[in-house]
C-alpha cells in the first residue's frame, strides 16, 4: 500500500531539522518496507517570499491528499512586520483549520540521560513519560459570540463565550482514551466542573466514554490542581485529556518540566487519523544557518507520524530507540550540553541517529 508524506521545511532552523528528520524516515521506509512517498512543499515565510501566501493553494492541495505532514517551524524576524493575515503563522492555523485538526498531542517525556536539563529535581522528573491531549479547534478560543462591546453604562467590556458540543467533546475523548490504551492506560481529564457548566457536560462525556474503554483507568481532577500537581509529581500522570485553553497552558507547562525544548514532538490529527506533525519549538531565528540545532524534536515527531497516521508502531519505536541509543553515547547538540557529552552538529546527530538505526 502507498502512503504519501508532505515535507514543509518552512522557515529558519526548519530547513535544516527537517532534512535530517527526512534521512531518517527514508531509512525507516526502506528498512521495514513501507512504501512511503515523499512530497516537499512551501510554507510559512519561505512560501511568502516565492509565492506571495502563506499557504499557496498548491501546498494546500497537496496536504489534503498526503496521508501525512512533517512540518520544521515557520516565521522570523524578515515577515514580523507584515499585516496579521499575511503572517508566515496563518500557514500553520490554515493547515489546522482546513485539515480539521482538532486533537493535538504533545508528550513531555524526560530522557533520563537529560535529567539535569529539568529545573525540578532529578528524581522528580527522571523518567518522565506524560502524553497531554489537547482539544485544539473548539472551546473559548473559537467560541462565538466574542468581542468588545460597549454597555449602557457607558463602559467598555470584553468578552469570549466557552462551549463545546458533545461531538466535539467525544472526539477528543476517543482519542484521549486510544491514546492511553497504547500506552500506561491511565487517562486523567483535566477540567474545572467546579465552576464551569461546559466542563460538567465535559466529565459527563467522559465518564460515559469510559464504558467503551474499561481496560482505561479514568479520573478527574480540576485544572488549578493539576498545574500543581504537574510541578509536585508529575510522574503520577500517563494521559492528561483536556480543552483548547487548558490544554495551551498545560502542556506548556508540562514541556518545561524536561527543560529542553530541542526535545519535543507534537502531533494534529483529524478523525481519519491524517496529521500534522512538528516539533514544539519554533524556527530559532538566532540560530539558523549555523548547523548546531537540534534535530531531535523533528525526528521524534517524524517517530510519532509513524505511530498515529501510518500505524506503523515498528518504525516508530525503531527510531525513538536509535534516539535513546545516542544520548547514551553522550552525543549532544549545544542546547543539550548541560551535563556534558560530546558537542555535535545538526548533521552529525542525524547520522548518528541513522547508524543507530
Ligand atoms: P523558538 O522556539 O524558535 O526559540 C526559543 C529559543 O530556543 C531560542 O533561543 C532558540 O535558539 C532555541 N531553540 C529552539 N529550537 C531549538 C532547537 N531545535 N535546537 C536548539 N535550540 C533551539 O521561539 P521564539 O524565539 O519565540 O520564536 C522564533 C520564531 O519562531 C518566531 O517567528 C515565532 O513566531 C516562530 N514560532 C513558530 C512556531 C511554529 O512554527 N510552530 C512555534 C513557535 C514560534
Amino acid at each position: 500500500m502507498s502512503r504519501s508524506v508532505l515535507m514543509l521545511p518552512g522557515d529558519g532552523i526548519g530547513p535544516e531539522i527537517v532534512a535530517e528528520a527526512d534521512k531518517v524516515l527514508k531509512k525507516v521506509n526502506e528498512k521495514f518496507g513501507l512504501g512511503i512517498e515523499f512530497e516537499q512543499g512551501l510554507v510559512g515565510g519561505a512560501a511568502i517570499d516565492a509565492a506571495d501566501s502563506p499557504l499557496p493553494d498548491e501546498t494546500l492541495e497537496k496536504a489534503r491528499q498526503s496521508d501525512a505532514i512533517l512540518l520544521g517551524a515557520v516565521g522570523g524576524p524578515k515577515w514580523d512586520g507584515l499585516p496579521m493575515a499575511k503572517r508566515p503563522e496563518k500557514g500553520l492555523l490554515g493547515l489546522r483549520s482546513n485539515l480539521e485538526l482538532f486533537a493535538n498531542l504533545r508528550p513531555a517525556i524526560l530522557y533520563p540521560q537529560l535529567a539535569s536539563a529539568s529545573s525540578l529535581k532529578p528524581e522528580v522528573v527522571s523518567g518522565l513519560d506524560i502524553m497531554i491531549v489537547r482539544e485544539l479547534t473548539g472551546g473559548i478560543y473559537f467560541g462565538q459570540p466574542r468581542g468588545v462591546r460597549q454597555l449602557e453604562s457607558g463602559e467598555r467590556q470584553g468578552y469570549n463565550t466557552y462551549a463545546y458540543t458533545e461531538t466535539e467533546v467525544r472526539r477528543i475523548g476517543r482519542v484521549a482514551f486510544e491514546a492511553a490504551r497504547q500506552r500506561g492506560k491511565k487517562l486523567c481529564s483535566v477540567d474545572k466542573a467546579n465552576v464551569l457548566e461546559v466542563t460538567v457536560l465535559w466529565r459527563e462525556i467522559m465518564n460515559d466514554l469510559q464504558r467503551e474503554y474499561p481496560d482505561v483507568e479514568l479520573s478527574h481532577m480540576y485544572v488549578d490542581n493539576a498545574a500543581m500537581q504537574l510541578v509536585k509529581a508529575p510522574k503520577q500522570f500517563d494521559v492528561i485529556v483536556t480543552g483548547n485553553m487548558f490544554g495551551d497552558i498545560l502542556s506548556d507547562e508540562a514541556a518545561m518540566l524536561t527543560g529542553s525544548i530541542g526535545m519535543l514532538p507534537s502531533a494534529s490529527l483529524n478523525s481519519e487519523k491524517q496529521g500534522m506533525y512538528e516539533p514544539c519549538h519554533g524556527s530559532a531565528p538566532d540560530i539558523a544557518g549555523k548547523g548546531i540545532a537540534n534535530p531531535l524534536a523533528t525526528i521524534l515527531s517524524a517517530a510519532m507520524m509513524l505511530r498515529y497516521s501510518l500505524e506503523e508502531e515498528e518504525a516508530a519505536q525503531a527510531i525513538e530507540t536509535a534516539v535513546s541509543k545516542v544520548l547514551d553515547q553522550g552525543l549532544r547538540t549545544a542546547d543539550i550540553m548541560a551535563d556534558g557529552g560530546r558537542k555535535v552538529s545538526t548533521r552529525e546527530m542525524g547520522d548518528a541517529v541513522l547508524a543507530a538505526l
